[in-house]
């Protein structure tokens, strides 16, 4: 594991400290509201998301963010990770693709988002179109200085929170980017679906029907859309995958607390092997995951590595960590017996939450070819050793 300099342990003592004293606490309220918090609890986790400058994380300081190195984001991750019913979804971040954005887009878009006056929500992902994003029909149309979008997205996280969107759509010259006000005539909200987990923002389904935007609105370059988007999705698995560490690593502590004190048959459940059995898997897990994790961090901090291998490590860590922590949930729930599966118990919460983490940013099958495709190009050294 690599050792962490003072700033990044003060960095983590005082996300853990914000987690455990002023997150944790909002849990249940959430869960027993289908994923609502009172307006002024939410209110107060903005002000202290910046108070504590955990906002713009992944965003280079110049464009109004805190620049944080990707070791550090991981750090900030891993502690928020360890918060159920999506609650470190409030701490948010403009998606690393926003550095393609033009001076007038910082201005409008990057810098207000940074600085927690505006909220973005990314729609990619349509109906026919999921795995594979260059199969998307939503077609933007030029139309003098303006661009004319059409087409439906699914799954938009942050949707009923966002002000605008980035809308990923058709061109006469490939796959571009757009900024989309919420408030444009066009964009309708057509339905907000009930999913697995009870989080704390919804997922939408959005109508772009003859949405009109000024060309000043195009992210990057034309036809760039899709490598914008991969760069981003990098970023976003790796968090996903410190996210699954910091959630693994507290059920692992509520379990071993549980297991500690419940007694059965006349001793602690924690003296039997078979529970000392899945504790110790669990940590085993979280211990490689933990380690692939920050290597893959350091790796993306490295200016001189290969952006390839990178990418390989990336999808590494994200298929172990989630799939990991699916095992973790999956076990603590056992040991919490029949209090774990009850909506007011922790593991109970990640089991149904943790599931998304092998389906979004990626399906595990993705990553698995993303991680095959480089093997057979580089070999196995390539990924394993140094570079
Ligand atoms: C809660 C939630 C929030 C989301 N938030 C957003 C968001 O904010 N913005 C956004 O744009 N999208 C979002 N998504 C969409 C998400 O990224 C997609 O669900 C994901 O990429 C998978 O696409 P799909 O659901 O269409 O599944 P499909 O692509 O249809 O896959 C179905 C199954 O087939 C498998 N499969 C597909 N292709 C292959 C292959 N070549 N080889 C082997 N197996 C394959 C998959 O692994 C999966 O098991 C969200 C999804 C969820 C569930």
């Amino acid at each position: 594991m690599i050792p962490f300099s003072d700033a990044q342990n003060a960095l983590r003592a005082r996300v853990r400290k914000f987690t455990r004293e002023e997150l944790i606490p909002l849990e249940l309220e959430a869960e027993m509201a289908n994923g609502k918090l009172a307006p002024e609890k939410r209110h107060r986790v903005h002000e202290r998301m910046i108070e504590l400058e955990l906002n713009g994380m992944c965003i280079p300081r110049e464009l109004g963010g805190r620049g944080y190195s990707y070791v550090e984001q991981t750090i900030i991750e891993e502690e928020l990770g360890k918060v159920t019913n999506g609650i470190w979804d409030l701490i948010y971040s403009p998606a690393v693709c926003l550095v393609a954005a033009n001076e007038d887009q910082v201005a409008r878009y990057v810098r207000p988002t940074c600085e927690g006056r505006r909220r973005d929500a990314y729609a990619i992902t349509e109906e026919g179109a999921g795995s594979d994003p260059s199969a998307i029909e939503t077609r933007a149309v030029r139309e003098g200085d303006d661009w004319l979008i059409n087409g439906d997205k699914w799954h938009v996280t942050s949707g009923n929170e966002a002000d605008y969107f980035v809308v990923q759509a058709q061109t006469e010259n490939g796959i571009a980017l757009f900024f989309v006000d919420k408030e444009t005539a066009g964009v309708k909200i057509y339905d907000a679906p009930r999913y697995m987990h009870t989080f704390i923002l919804e997922h939408l389904k959005i109508r772009f029907e003859n949405v009109r935007v000024p060309n000043a609105n195009v992210l990057g370059e034309l036809g760039r859309g899709l490598d914008l988007t991969k760069e981003w999705f990098r970023r976003e698995r790796l968090m996903i995958a410190a996210r699954c560490c910091g959630a693994a690593a507290r059920l692992i502590d509520e379990a071993t607390a549980f297991a500690k004190t419940r007694v059965q048959f006349g001793q602690p459940i924690s003296d039997y092997q078979a529970i000392q059995f899945m504790l110790a898997d669990s940590l085993t897990e979280l211990y490689a995951a933990r380690s692939m994790t920050y290597d893959a961090a350091q790796a993306e901090d490295d200016v001189n590595a290969d952006k390839k291998l990178v990418h390989a490590r990336v999808s590494m860590a994200k298929l172990y960590a989630s799939e990991m922590a699916n095992r973790v949930a999956d076990r603590a729930v056992q040991i919490f017996g029949g209090r774990g599966y009850m909506r007011e118990n922790v593991a109970e919460r990640f089991f149904r939450e943790l599931r998304v983490d092998r389906i979004w940013e990626g399906t595990s099958e993705i990553q698995r070819i993303v991680i095959a495709g480089s093997l057979l190009k580089r070999g196995t050294e390539a990924h394993i050793g140094d570079f």
